[in-house]
């Protein structure tokens, strides 16, 4: 983490914030009014994936520090305007910085709409997806070609980063690939909070990003190393549910997903293709709470699962 350049951004943005949403006649369908979580840090919510007209991306955490804002996530293109008008319902301090729970265009789609006096802070495997040269349809690298390109992330980590200090100190944290290959965990200590991204975005089995690093098979040993080397966290911010999750619902997730794999690789052992254990599968009932999401989700992941093992 280069502190030098972010400490020189705390001296300098203080200048006025200027959005500039790309947006249909209408605009994109509102985001609902910022909500706080506790103490100083606030949640937009993302409205449910499956619903386009309430859709507008991921669920976006604001933190209020003592000289200004930092952003966690940006929704789909076209949030920008959106997000700041809602950031100054509860302040008029600068925005700071921005950083990304991982590369998808639903959480890293507007931020070339924020004033580009921000700082973006990221994995240094988001910046490498959020480079490439081709873009694939999640990968969102288009959104930062030509002169976006000023918002790919200036400052990168790989394992464990921490930005500011004292009541305003943020922790990020990378344990492996899951979701995708750059999941990052935001953590503010003084608020006993964390945002999960789409590492845990809601009580299902996920989208497993193959294409940008993600992983069947490690997904449950990265929700383990999360669960046993983040302390002091009571509220998580999920990638899309509306509300919170408990620690102990992430650890009973990283139970969902170990189980899961362990019924994966079963099934393997025993020659059945991944249609054929998608169709036996159950989500225990241990799992409350629990859906299967759409229904090629389930074969998906076991045949990511598969093909992860044959390699
Ligand atoms: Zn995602």
């Amino acid at each position: 983490m280069r502190r030098t350049v972010l400490l020189g951004l705390l001296l300098t943005s203080g200048g006025l914030l200027i959005g500039a949403a790309a947006c249909g006649p209408d605009g994109p369908p509102p985001v609902p009014a910022i909500e706080q979580v506790r103490g100083d840090l606030y949640v937009i919510q993302g409205g449910d994936p499956t619903d386009r007209a309430t859709f507008s991306g991921g669920n976006v955490a604001v933190y209020v520090m003592d000289q200004g804002v930092a952003v966690v996530d940006s929704k789909l293109p076209g949030y920008g305007q959106q997000i700041i008008d809602q950031i100054r319902t509860v302040t008029d301090k600068p925005i700071l910085a921005m950083f990304h729970t991982h590369t998808h265009n639903d959480h890293a789609g507007s931020t070339p709409e924020f004033p580009d006096t921000i700082e973006v802070i990221t994995h240094e495997n988001i910046k490498a997806s959020l480079t490439r040269e081709e873009c694939l349809p999640v990968t969102n690298c288009q959104t930062f070609k030509g002169e976006n390109a000023r918002y790919l992330p200036q400052t990168t980590f790989s394992e464990k980063a921490s930005v500011w200090f004292g009541d305003d100190r943020i922790d990020l944290y990378h344990f492996g690939p899951a979701h995708t290959n750059g999941d990052t965990l935001v953590v503010f200590p003084a608020e006993r909070a964390m945002h999960s991204g789409d590492m845990f975005s809601l009580k299902r089995p996920p989208f497993i990003d193959t294409n940008n690093g993600g992983s069947g098979l490690e997904y449950p040993e990265t929700l383990a190393k999360t669960a046993a080397g983040i302390q002091g966290v009571d509220t998580i911010i999920p990638g899309h549910t509306p509300g919170f999750f408990t620690w102990a619902e992430l650890e009973e997730y990283a139970e969902f997903h170990r189980q899961f794999v362990a019924m994966a690789r079963a099934a393997h052992a025993a020659g059945k293709t991944a249609e054929e254990a998608a169709e036996e599968y159950v989500i225990p009932d241990e799992f409350e709470g629990y859906n299967r999401s759409d229904p090629m989700r389930i074969p998906t992941n076991i045949q990511t699962i598969y093909d992860e093992l044959e390699q």
